[in-house]
C-alpha cells in the first residue's frame, strides 16, 4: 500500500510501516502456580504458547511441582527454575529461613538424579520487597551456591538490592524481573548493567518502555546500547493472566517490530539461548 493510500484508508503510517516481529520468543518469566493448574492443564499452556510463537520459557511455579510437570511434558527448551516459595507464607521470610536453603539442595539434587524435567538450571523468582533483606543469611548463602553450581536467577528486587545480591557472588547470572519494581530510571539500568556483567534485565511490566505503542526514545537507546542485555516474560503470577498470554506476546511483538531485526531477535530468543544454551528455534 502506498503512502497516500494508508493515509486515504485513515491507518497511521508508523503502525502500518513496520511489521510486527514475526521470530521465534522465549519466555523468560512463566509461573505455573498450583492454583492454575486446574483450569490450564499442561496440554492447554503449551498450546497457548504455541499460538504465541513462544519456543521456550524460564518456568517456575508455586510449589516446585508444577514446575517438573510442565517442563517434562514440554521439552528441552523449557529450563526449570526452583521457586523459594513453598507456600503464599513464604514470600516475606524466605531470606532468613534456613529450610529454604535446604529446600533448594534437596531439589538441586532431586534433579540431578533423572527427573524427567532435567536438573533446575537457577532459582527464582524470588521478592525483596525491602532491600536491606539482600543481607538476609538464606539471600546470602543462595547467591554463592548459585555461582558455585552455575544457576541462574530471577529476581524481583529494586536497584540497591541488585547491587547487594551481585556484590554476595560477583559474576552471578541475575535476571532482574521486570527491569526494577518501580520503573527505576533508564540510568540506573545503564549504570547497573556497566558495574554488572552477569545482570540482564526481563520486560514484563516495565513502565516507560512504550508510549501509545511506540518505544520511547529513551528504551530505544538503551536497546540499541544494550541488545544483548534483554529478555521478554509473561509474569503468569495470577490465573487470569494465562487468559492474555497470547495478546501480551502480541503487543511485544508489536514493539519488538520497531527495533532493528537484529536487536530484535536478541532480545525475543537469542540472549536466552546464548543464556540457557538453547537449540536454534
Ligand atoms: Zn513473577
Amino acid at each position: 500500500m502506498s503512502r497516500r493510500a494508508l493515509l486515504l484508508a485513515g491507518l497511521p503510517l508508523a503502525t502500518q510501516a513496520q511489521a510486527a516481529y514475526a521470530g521465534p520468543i522465549f519466555d523468560a518469566h512463566l509461573h505455573y502456580n498450583d492454583d492454575a493448574q486446574a483450569p490450564h492443564p499442561p496440554a492447554d499452556v503449551l498450546a497457548r504458547m504455541a499460538r504465541a510463537g513462544v519456543r521456550g520459557a524460564l518456568v517456575n511455579s508455586r510449589p516446585n511441582d508444577g514446575t517438573l510437570r510442565l517442563v517434562a511434558e514440554a521439552g528441552p527448551q523449557w529450563v526449570p527454575f526452583i521457586r523459594l516459595y513453598r507456600n503464599r507464607a513464604d514470600y516475606t521470610g524466605w531470606f532468613a529461613d534456613d529450610s529454604i536453603r535446604r529446600m533448594v539442595l534437596e531439589l538441586l539434587a532431586k534433579g540431578n538424579e533423572g527427573s524427567p524435567a532435567g536438573p533446575f538450571r537457577g532459582l527464582g523468582e524470588f521478592h525483596l520487597y525491602d532491600s536491606a533483606n539482600a543481607d538476609g543469611p538464606t539471600a546470602v548463602a543462595l547467591m554463592k551456591l548459585a555461582r558455585e553450581r552455575g544457576l541462574k536467577v530471577l529476581a524481583h528486587v529494586d536497584g540497591v538490592a541488585v547491587h547487594k545480591l551481585l556484590g554476595h557472588a560477583p559474576g552471578t547470572s541475575l535476571i532482574w524481573a521486570h527491569t526494577g519494581i518501580s520503573g527505576e530510571p533508564v540510568e540506573q539500568v545503564r549504570e547497573l548493567f556497566a558495574k554488572h556483567p552477569g545482570l540482564r534485565g526481563e520486560l514484563s511490566y516495565r513502565p516507560g518502555l512504550t508510549h501509545d505503542g511506540r518505544i520511547t526514545p529513551e528504551w530505544r537507546a538503551l536497546f540499541a546500547a544494550h541488545a544483548g542485555r534483554f529478555l521478554v516474560g509473561s509474569d503468569t503470577w495470577v490465573t487470569p493472566r494465562w487468559q492474555h498470554y497470547e495478546s501480551l506476546f502480541a503487543d511485544y511483538r508489536g514493539w519488538l517490530g520497531q527495533l532493528p531485526d537484529e536487536v530484535a531477535q536478541r532480545i525475543a530468543w537469542g540472549n536466552a539461548a546464548g543464556l540457557f544454551g538453547l537449540k536454534p528455534a
